[in-house]
């Protein structure tokens, strides 16, 4: 345990010390900057731009005319977060880290025992979460948009691994997915792209072309029969591998 515990200390002190291009901290508005110094004199080393940075790249939060607003992602965390994380969720949690952190810099405390402490509850912690928590219902991820789909159902957005995209709101009996449109500065050849690409996803709307929309289905659960026959295979000789 102790070894895994150095691992991961000598791990966070890696990332932390590596360069990072940050944005300016005056170029991230709202919560992040302004509720900094309300948290208390621990707060003093928290990077408001770099967790603006993170929480946005992450889907948490749109930002709204240099604001921060969290996404339905971002609300479905925090809520899942505070039930389980109390503790940690309580801004008291930094302000009392950071002057353990300044204990142990100033070689008052032993690093090992006060990480000890935390890491024991904390560890305990993520093990019941991962068993307990009620997964997150997915339809409560999903936006609205302003976009409409070509037989008139709403567009929303929804959350993936690589981003955010637009897609029907009659989902699964119509596929049709697309990017999110490109922002009112885009010019040229992104406006341009974005433009073939909606045509070619509207193609495949159920309501004004249900023969394509039927056949990008069919191709879809085709691909998801491959990928679950793979999945099979790779378990199978897994478990083939741990006999011998
Ligand atoms: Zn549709």
């Amino acid at each position: 345990m102790l070894g895994q515990l150095g691992e991961a200390v000598r791990r966070a002190v890696a990332v932390a010390s590596r360069p990072v291009a940050l944005p300016m901290a005056d170029d991230i508005a709202g919560a992040g900057g302004k509720a900094a110094p309300a948290f208390g004199a621990g707060a003093k080393g928290v990077r408001p731009a770099f967790i603006g940075f993170a929480i946005e790249r992450r889907q948490y939060v749109d930002r709204e005319k240099s604001r921060f607003k969290p996404t339905p992602l971002g609300s479905a965390v925090s809520d899942l977060l505070t039930e389980h994380f109390s503790n940690i969720m309580d801004m008291g949690f930094t302000a009392g880290m950071e002057s353990k952190l300044d204990s142990v810099a100033a070689g008052e405390q032993d690093w090992v025992e006060m990480l000890k402490e935390f890491f024991g509850p904390f560890d305990k912690a993520v093990g019941e979460t991962i068993e307990k928590a009620e997964r997150v219902d997915r339809k409560k991820l999903v936006q609205k948009s302003d976009e409409k789909c070509e037989g008139g159902d709403d567009l929303v957005i929804r959350s993936g691994r690589y981003g955010k995209f637009l897609a029907c709101g009659r989902f699964p009996e119509c596929r049709v997915s697309i990017s999110t449109r490109p922002s009112e500065r885009a010019t040229g050849e992104v406006k341009e792209n974005w433009e073939i690409a909606w045509k070619t996803a509207m193609e495949k709307c159920a309501i004004v072309h249900p023969e394509a929309a039927a056949a990008a289905a069919a191709e879809a659960e085709a691909k998801r029969g491959l990928r679950r026959k793979s999945a099979k295979k790779k378990s199978a000789a897994k478990k083939s591998k741990t006999k011998v």
